[in-house]
Parts: structure tokens; C-alpha cells; sequence
């Protein structure tokens, strides 16, 4: 069970998240709960070291933020206890939870769950801080990106092999659009780990894309629900044949990324890797590419990335600006992203030609365009990415959809 930060913003909600656990626990389940950072707990700690130092130092960061966790999962056994149950609590790193050295995006490695195990035998509800662990070579304290909770329960999912990770939050489920931004959006029954991959990765942040990528690779059953109402939420699974595949079952949307373009790099072999090269070595996650068609032996070539990434991407490019000796480099920190997911796209066709015959009706200009098998992504003016989601959730009627369709 992993409970968001919403979730145990304040006492009475630290309250309610330990009688959910107390309720499974009765029904006769060892239970492992992941909780995140109270509220904006997060948040405040990122601003507090802003407020100390411009560029942070990730260690040290790492120290900080893993902080936030560490207080939420103590009070939730606290209040475990008073309900008479025994609990312990454990940070990611007693948890056995070990990851590469990458501070602030660290990646899971390796998990000893030994002591989780010896806990459970001892008939303990464990709880465990989310978003962190400990590295491998360094032995320091890790976070796992933002929304790394997420990334924490499904890993230790798997490492215990439980059931079903169960990842309860502010919102009933997934829904076809994030509901804040389309009122109409409607709950999923169920979606495939390749469509929720899809739509974590263009900027779902219901769940985090790398607890999705745990989910699909240990098939790990997840159920997406609320904390506060006992309903069914979403259940995210093994695509199976008796699914009905949606031709769009949902859309996401990025409101925070940035645009590099470089100009007149020469248009021969090497070029892209040596870009790209020292990009991945400032660990730069750069998404959508394009390059245009050499003319006189130069290129131009556009790419994606996040936003806070962009000063760290524009100081790595200018380390080689003399070796590829490249007209400009500019940068747009306006960009935002639309994607409509859907497994049934593959096999349907002109989905992409209404999908820009919305945009265009309601004037929204197309920057740039980038397809999989089951997905298509506009990146577009960060203005227009709320008015494109409305528009294109209306147009292809996703909440009569949703609702219609028959979930095996
Ligand atoms: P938690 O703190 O529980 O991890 P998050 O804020 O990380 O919660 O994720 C839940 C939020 O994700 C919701 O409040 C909602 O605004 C947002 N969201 C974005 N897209 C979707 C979607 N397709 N379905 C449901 N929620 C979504
Ligand atoms: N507290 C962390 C964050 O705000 C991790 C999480 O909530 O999953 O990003
Ligand atoms: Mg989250």
C-alpha cells in the first residue's frame, strides 16, 4: 500500500492512512505501506536549500529531501500502535533499498529485503519511506526523482512478491485526462502497463514512469485508488487478448519543458552523438528530436527537454560550441507537450490527421510531432496546452468512451 502526500498532510489524515492499513491488516494480509512526504513537504524542502544556495549540491540535497518521508512513516506507525497494532518503521536504506549514485534521479539496483521479511514474520505492519534509498558504491543517502514513492512501493512489490501494490492518492484512479485540467475526465476500469507507461512517461503524474516500468517488467498488479473513499480505482495490468483496446484511452500533457534549437551544425556522421554524448554525460533527459534535412552541408536540429533542466543543457552545449563550430543556439522555455495514448491506434488510421484538425480549428500551432506505435505527441506553445486537452478530449469523446467500454 503507498500513500501520497496528500494523504497524510495532517494528523487526521496520518490517522485515517493508518485505519486503512489497520483494516487490511484485520482482513488477514501482511502489509507493506510506502508512504510519501506530508502536503508539500517536498516542495518546501527544494525551496528552503534554494534559499540557501543557487546550485545545491545533489548530496546534500539527497540528505534533505529524504527528510520528509522519514517523518511521515514514523507518525503513521505511531498511530498504528495506538490502534494496537505493532509497526516499524524503516528508511530506504534499512528497507535494503540500494540504487545507483545519480543523486536526485537515482535509479533502483538492487533490493535485500531480508529484514522486510523478518519483520513481517514477526507479525509487523512495515512502513517504509519512499522516494529513497542508499547507494550501492557510495553508501549515501539517494532520492528517486520526484514522485519516487511511487517507484519505492512497486519495487518492494515485487521484491516481496505481493499480490497487488495498491497506490492510493487525492484522486479515484486514472483517469482519461488529469481532472484538473478536464472536469469531464472520466475514471479508467483498467488500462495495460504499455498505455500507463505511456502515459506517465508524457506526463502523468499520477504515477511515476519508472514505477510503471517496474510494474510491466515484474508484472506487478497495480491498483490506483483514493484514500478517502473506499470505491474501486484503476487497475493497471498485463495487456491480456480479451481487452478491449481503445483506439485513445487517454491523454496527458507536460506544461513544464523547454526547447534547444542548434543551427548550422555540419551534416555529417558523429555530429548527433557528440551532441547527445556530452547531453547524457550532464545527465540531461532529453525527449523529443528532430533534425531537418542538410542544406549546404548544414543542419538544424531542435530537441525537448524538462525545464529545469535547460541551464545545465545550454552550459554542456557550450563546451562544444568551438568543436562543432554550429551558428546558434537558441532556447524556448515556453513549451509544453499534448499526447493522446491508445492500443488500439495501431490498427486504426487518421487518428493523427484528427488529432491536428483539432488543434487547427481552435488555432493551437504545432511545433513539433512525435509518434510510438501507441501514442501521439504534440509539443506546443505552453499556453495552449490546457485548451488542446479540453479540445481533444471533446473531440474524440473520451468520457462516453471510457464509460461504454466493456473491461474484461
Ligand atoms: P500523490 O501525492 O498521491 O502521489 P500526485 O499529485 O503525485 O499524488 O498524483 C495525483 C494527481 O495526478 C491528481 O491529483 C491529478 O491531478 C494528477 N493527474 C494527472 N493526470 C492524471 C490522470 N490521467 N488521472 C488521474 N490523475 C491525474
Ligand atoms: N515526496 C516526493 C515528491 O514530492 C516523492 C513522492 O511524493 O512520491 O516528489
Ligand atoms: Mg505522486
Amino acid at each position: 500500500m503507498k500513500f501520497g502526500g496528500s494523504s497524510v498532510a495532517d494528523a487526521d489524515k496520518i490517522r485515517n492512512v493508518a485505519q486503512r492499513i489497520a483494516a487490511a491488516r484485520e482482513l488477514g494480509d501482511d502489509v507493506v505501506a510506502v508512504v510519501s512526504a506530508r502536503g508539500k513537504t517536498t516542495d518546501g524542502l527544494v525551496q528552503l536549500a534554494h534559499e540557501i544556495s543557487d546550485r545545491p549540491d545533489p548530496r546534500e540535497m539527497d540528505m534533505l529531501l529524504s527528510t520528509g518521508e522519514r517523518i511521515s512513516c514514523a507518525l503513521v506507525a505511531m498511530a498504528l500502535h495506538d490502534l494496537g497494532h505493532q509497526a516499524v518503521s524503516f528508511t530506504g536504506s534499512q528497507a535494503g533499498i540500494f540504487t545507483d549514485s545519480a543523486h536526485t534521479k537515482a535509479r533502483i539496483v538492487e533490493i535485500r529485503a531480508e529484514r522486510l521479511h523478518d519483520a513481517i514474520t514477526e507479525g509487523h505492519i512495515v512502513l517504509v519511506a519512499g522516494f529513497q534509498g542508499m547507494s550501492l558504491d557510495e553508501k549515501n543517502v539517494t532520492t528517486l526523482g520526484r514522485g519516487g514513492s511511487d517507484t519505492t512501493a512497486v519495487a518492494l512489490a515485487a521484491a516481496v512478491n505481493a499480490d497487488v501494490c495498491e497506490i492510493y492518492t487525492d484522486v479515484t484512479g486514472v483517469f482519461t485526462a488529469d481532472p484538473r485540467i478536464v472536469p469531464g475526465a472520466v475514471k479508467l476500469t483498467r488500462i495495460s502497463h504499455e498505455e500507463m507507461l505511456e502515459m506517465a512517461a508524457m506526463g502523468s503524474k499520477v504515477l511515476a514512469l519508472r514505477s510503471v516500468e517496474f510494474a510491466r517488467n515484474y508484472d506487478v498488479p497495480l491498483h490506483v485508488r483514493s484514500s478517502f473513499v473506499l470505491d474501486e480505482g484503476t487497475w493497471i495490468t498485463k495487456e491480456t487478448p480479451e481487452m478491449e483496446q481503445a483506439i485513445v484511452s487517454g491523454i496527458a500533457h507536460k506544461s513544464d519543458e523547454a526547447k534547444i534549437t542548434i543551427t548550422g551544425v555540419a551534416d555529417q556522421p558523429g555530429v548527433a552523438a557528440t551532441i547527445f554524448t556530452v547531453l547524457a554525460d550532464a545527465l540531461i533527459n532529453v525527449d523529443t528530436i528532430i533534425q531537418n534535412m542538410g542544406i549546404d552541408g548544414r543542419a538544424d536540429l531542435s530537441f525537448t527537454l524538462p525545464l529545469d533542466e535547460l541551464g545545465r543543457a545550454q552550459d554542456a552545449l557550450a563546451t562544444i560550441q568551438d568543436q562543432l563550430k554550429f551558428s546558434s543556439l537558441t532556447a524556448d522555455d515556453q513549451i509544453g507537450k499534448v499526447t493522446l495514448v491508445g492500443a488500439g491506434m495501431k490498427s486504426n488510421p487518421g487518428i493523427a490527421a484528427k488529432m491536428f484538425r483539432v488543434l487547427s480549428e481552435n488555432g493551437i500551432n504545432i511545433l513539433m510531432i512525435d509518434t510510438s506505435t501507441i501514442r501521439i505527441t504534440v509539443v506546443i506553445h505552453r499556453d495552449d496546452v490546457a485548451r488542446a486537452v479540453q479540445a481533444l478530449h471533446d473531440a474524440f469523446a473520451l468520457e462516453v468512451q471510457a464509460a461504454s467500454r466493456v473491461n474484461v
